[in-house]
């Protein structure tokens, strides 16, 4: 099944990331929270381009598991005006000057009586913060601290022209089916305002991994999701226990458009074929890359691989969200993402989306010693030298190990050959039925 492998071979990276910023920064002024307008109207900018992306809403107060969704939040103008009557703080300028989920307010307060509601970096005095208070009723200004500084005693007026009442907590999804009903789950967080690196990477990429699988045969089904960060995994999984099974693998997409080396946090399973996958594909790349294992904090995957569930989903980023200078504040801006980081970004995801593609156990017909491939024309091919001897060793690989333990995958990470290269000899080696399938975990 080679539909993912002949797109990859096709793409123009540099096109598409460049295509992917255009996107993002069409998407980068909206002021975006875990439930609310700036939500809904990112989805429908990503629903131009995935087909049969559906706009899904759960109610306010739905409890899932543990947590009840909460009431939806939405702003129009925030501003402080100091004595003089100038506007120090203004939403207009820049959304992260809100504490996200602030409750509306409209009074006239000492600058004490302000401070108490003010949030700064002082190490960072640029740069404005991001802060939300979604579970506690609460509100707040971000500011850099170079102005919060200049800030002088006297009256404040404070308005947040926002509303917190009963409404929807919604998220985008879209299933494009394969072959089989086993899906590989591609998830990323969509409610951060203004930050491009956390959070609106993800979305681009994924946005234009969907809209290119859209017309790709696979053998999976593949199912993305555009969730609010924490509680819309919570949410998503809760409605859909019944069929969580199927998710065979699944990746969390976030920080991919730095410039920084990839980074993969392993699923909770610590040893699934998502988490083996990736770190192959990492490993042809020849850069450095790092592989943390996994822990019950960070983004999604935190939910996803919860005791019960258990999913095999881990998350595949450049700099961790804790690696990269600007994490949550005004610096993550569009000065960090670089249209060729999230061009590699996709063209990393579709290899891994291959990987698991042509990965399975086959059985070697002649296992009593190696086969004599001369006489089937399969040795002294056509090509390079170099290509012909790396595809004449692949096929020794491939015959050796395929007793039905070892995968194609397992046989690429122990001898060294690229997935592709192993994955074409297993194809030459059943064309000329020397290979027969063994079992493939279609479900
Ligand atoms: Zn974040």
């Amino acid at each position: 099944m080679y539909g993912i492998r002949n797109l990859r071979e096709k793409l123009d990276a540099g096109a598409l990331g460049r295509q992917m910023y255009e996107l993002l920064e069409r998407l980068y002024p909206i002021c975006r929270s875990i439930t609310g307008e700036g939500f809904r109207e990112t989805q429908r900018i990503v629903a131009e381009h995935v087909r049969g992306l559906e706009l899904r809403g759960v109610p306010s107060g739905t409890q899932c598991f543990d947590w009840i969704v909460p009431k939806e939040w939405n702003i129009r103008d925030a501003y402080v005006k100091a004595p003089s009557g100038e506007k120090v703080i203004d939403f207009r300028k820049s959304n992260l000057h809100v504490l996200n989920y602030s409750v509306p307010v409209r009074a006239k307060l000492t600058l004490a009586e302000l401070d108490k509601h003010l949030y700064t970096l002082p190490e960072q005095p640029s740069w404005i913060p991001y802060r939300t208070s979604y579970y506690k009723e609460d509100w707040g200004f971000c500011l850099a601290h170079d102005d919060y500084r200049k800030l002088e005693d006297g009256v404040y007026e404070v308005v947040i022209d926002s509303t917190l009442e009963d409404g929807d907590l919604n998220y985008g999804e879209c299933l494009l089916l394969g072959e089989s009903s086993r899906e590989v789950l591609l998830s990323c967080h969509a409610c951060h305002p203004s930050l491009c690196n956390d959070n609106l990477s993800g979305i681009v990429v994924s946005t234009f991994l969907a809209k290119l699988l859209a017309d790709t045969p696979t053998r999976y089904s593949h199912r993305f999701v555009w969730i609010p960060g924490g509680i819309g995994s919570v949410v998503w999984m809760s409605q859909n226990q019944e069929r969580l099974w199927r998710i065979a693998h699944g990746l969390v997409l976030t920080c991919l458009g730095d410039p920084g080396n990839f980074t993969y946090k392993k699923s909770r399973r610590g040893d699934a074929e998502i988490d083996r996958a990736v770190q192959n594909v990492l490993r042809q790349t020849g850069d450095d890359f790092a592989v943390l294992e996994f822990s019950p904090y960070g983004y999604d995957e935190r939910n996803y691989g919860s005791q019960k569930f258990d999913l095999p989903v881990g998350s595949l980023t450049r700099s961790t969200h804790e690696g990269f200078a600007g994490y949550h504040s005004s610096a993550d801006d569009l000065s960090l993402v670089r249209p060729e980081a999230l061009g590699d970004s996709l063209l990393t995801y579709l290899a891994v989306l291959d990987v698991l593609e042509n990965n399975g156990r086959y059985r070697n017909r002649i296992p009593e010693a190696e086969p004599q491939l001369g006489r089937r024309g399969l040795y002294g091919m056509q090509g390079g030298l170099q290509k012909r001897e790396r595809l004449e060793m692949a096929l020794l690989w491939v015959m050796n190990f395929s007793d039905g333990e070892h995968s194609l995958l397992e046989i690429s990470d122990r001898s060294g050959y690229s997935f592709e290269l192993i994955s074409d000899a297993a194809g030459k080696l059943l064309e000329h039925g020397l290979l027969e399938r063994w079992e493939r975990d279609d479900g």
